[in-house]
């Protein structure tokens, strides 16, 4: 049974949709990227997946339940999700916001267990944030915010992860870092793992599945190996690359094409 099975899902805003008839299907410890350019749909795509927008229509079932019929708590034990924007949540510090990651799992007049404690401390280590755990997250800059977000959603202890760009903010070393987590868990924990992400020569080696959105509808899907060549990042991104090997990877790599921008 899929994880999350999608069919035919149309969501946005007030002023109306901005994903139209999107179906694919997530299989539990699968990682699959969502790429695209900006303003494609992405971040709506996530939001949409957890039932946060109230303008959607079309059928989202997870593990064999209709996502609709729980209750966000309910979702929340499932699905942890870093959004591309942190809430505003000024006046708490580092080890405060992880700890929200630990309240659904609260009983109803539950505090903090010993297990929510070794779990903060180990989220923490492994993004390499402890020494930030007294600060307050408005003091943070925006790679350590990053990590603090990506801790919490690793503290929530969800079977599934959504996070919306996650190497934003990051400089190359956190970027490969916080990639490499992402693998451990999907690979060693069984994870499942939904990811946007820009930079799309980080996202293709860690990433199983991608799936292309262009103009709020899958362009294609599937395999990196077998999707990403010069033609669709033509069609996807209305840009020209080279795309080659790499040699440690062996997945395809997109390089640029310099040109002046006049040229066009
Ligand atoms: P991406 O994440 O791929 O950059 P988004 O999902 O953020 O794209 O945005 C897709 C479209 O939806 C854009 O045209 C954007 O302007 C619009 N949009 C995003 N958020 C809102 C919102 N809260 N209200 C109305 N329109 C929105
Ligand atoms: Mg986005």
């Amino acid at each position: 049974m899929a994880m999350l099975e999608v069919e035919n899902l149309c969501a946005g805003y007030e002023n109306g949709y901005v994903i139209n008839e999107i179906e694919f299907s997530l299989h539990r410890g699968e990682f699959i990227s969502i790429l695209g350019p900006n303003g494609s749909g992405k971040s709506t795509l996530l939001k949409a997946l957890q039932g946060l927008l109230t303008n959607a229509s079309g059928e989202i079932t997870m593990e064999g339940q209709k996502l609709l019929t729980l209750s966000p708590r309910e979702i929340a034990k499932k699905i942890a999700y870093v959004p591309q924007i942190f809430p505003l949540s000024f006046e708490f510090d580092v080890q405060e916001i992880i700890m929200m990651g630990r309240y659904i799992h609260q009983g109803r007049f539950g505090g903090i267990t010993r297990e929510d404690r070794k779990i903060i401390q180990e989220v923490m280590e492994l993004t390499k944030i402890s020494h930030l755990k007294d600060k307050k997250i408005a003091h943070l800059s925006g790679g350590e915010s990053q990590r603090v977000f990506i801790a919490r959603a690793l503290a929530q202890d969800t079977p599934v992860l959504f996070l919306d760009e996650p190497s934003s903010h990051l400089d190359i070393s956190y970027q490969i870092e916080i990639y490499h987590i992402l693998r451990d868990l999907q690979q060693e924990k069984g994870k499942t793992v939904l990811s946007t992400e820009h930079n799309l020569n980080l996202a293709i080696p860690y990433s199983q599945n991608i799936m292309f959105l262009k103009e709020g509808k899958i362009h294609s899907q599937g395999p990196p190996e077998k999707l990403v060549t010069k033609q669709t990042i033509r069609e996807v991104f209305d840009a020209e690359v080279d795309i080659r090997k790499n040699l440690h990877t062996h997945k395809p790599e997109i390089s640029l094409i310099l040109h002046s921008a006049n040229k066009k």
